[in-house]
């Protein structure tokens, strides 16, 4: 299908997955309506999925907060909401799959052991939150084994396998990532016994008959994981992927607290209406005449991923006085 088409196609489906970490912002909020706007303008299904499984991150109430936010800007969904929390069954049938295929395997290694054991470890990136790669040295001898999601506590990381994973884009077009040489065998089950992000989400997308996985380009690495995964788990059709230019601060880094407050709750409590923000979203996303305020519905008549801007977005205190002048 070209990108650009509008041709209806009520088969297709896509999601808004907010995990409830903490409140929506704009950059959060400018990838869910583009992704509700390119669904919604070709008759796709929309499915709501709440990404409530990152542990101690979770805060209460921020599903619920996550779920008024979408509708206030203008978003809605068809059914009820998806939670990870409650598919916790169907994580683990995957998990005794792959073990029994020998594909994963238990892992007990601090962070400081797997970081030891990198040929040149001064050159992967550090600092908190940081990713470290996993040293195919580290591996064990794979075998087939039994995953017993309530046997005592340990993660278990998948043996990705060796070699690039390609896919097109409906942005970006060709796409190489290299899962064995960036991450190596990543984290699947943690040691808390939940689900991995990677896990749990290429699941569910297959399980909710998703086509179209439309979201920030912060994401591109973990697709290569959720494809290698996907294809270990022999899970069909492989998903398109839409992933849209981040917004980030005048520093170039992801929007985030340190941008000041620009959660869509601190607009809303300051009377700012949801047709303003929608309107500086749009013009973000190459919608043209957005003027002073703008509904969703317009904006979805409107968008079209082909003029989107390809740059990141940078969000500057301009935007900001923009959005509060009445
Ligand atoms: N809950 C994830 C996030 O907010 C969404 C990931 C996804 O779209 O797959 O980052």
């Amino acid at each position: 299908m070209d990108a650009a088409s509008t041709e209806h196609d009520p088969a297709r489906c896509t999601r808004l997955a907010p995990s409830p970490t903490g409140a929506l912002h704009l950059g959060n909020a400018r990838s869910f309506l583009v992704a509700w706007a390119i669904a919604r303008a070709r008759g796709w299904r929309v499915v709501l999925r709440i990404d409530d499984l990152a542990g101690p991150r979770v805060k209460p109430d921020a599903a619920r907060r996550a779920i008024d936010d979408l509708a206030w800007l203008g978003l809605d969904w068809d059914g009820e909401p998806v939670v990870q929390s409650a598919r916790l069954g169907r994580y683990a049938g995957a998990m005794r799959d792959l073990a029994a295929w020998g594909r994963v395997f238990p892992c007990d290694l601090s962070r400081r052991e797997i970081h030891a054991a990198l040929e040149a470890p001064h050159a992967e990136p550090g600092g908190v939150g940081a990713e470290t790669r996993f040293a195919r040295s580290l591996r064990p001898p794979l075998a087939p084994m039994v995953f017993d999601r309530d046997a005592q506590a340990r993660g278990w990381r998948f043996a990705t396998p060796d070699g690039p994973v390609t896919f097109e884009d409906a942005v970006l077009g060709a796409v190489t990532t290299d899962p064995a040489r960036t991450i190596g065998d990543f984290v699947v089950w943690t040691r808390d016994g939940q689900p991995a992000y990677q896990l749990a989400t290429i699941l569910d997308d297959h399980d909710l008959g998703v086509t179209d996985v439309i979201r920030g380009d912060d994401l591109l690495e973990s697709t290569g994981r959720q494809l290698v995964l996907a294809r270990a788990l022999g899970l069909a059709p492989e998903p398109r992927f839409w992933h849209l230019p981040l917004v980030v601060g005048p520093d170039g880094r992801r929007l985030a607290k340190r941008h000041g407050d620009t959660r869509l709750a601190h607009y809303r409590d300051a009377g700012v209406a949801p047709e303003r923000v929608v309107a500086l979203l749009a013009r973000w996303s190459g919608v043209r005449g957005a003027g002073e305020a703008m509904t969703a519905a317009d904006f979805a008549r409107r968008f079209d991923p082909a003029t989107m801007p390809r740059a990141r977005t940078v969000f500057t205190d301009e935007d900001d006085r923009w959005l509060r002048a009445d």
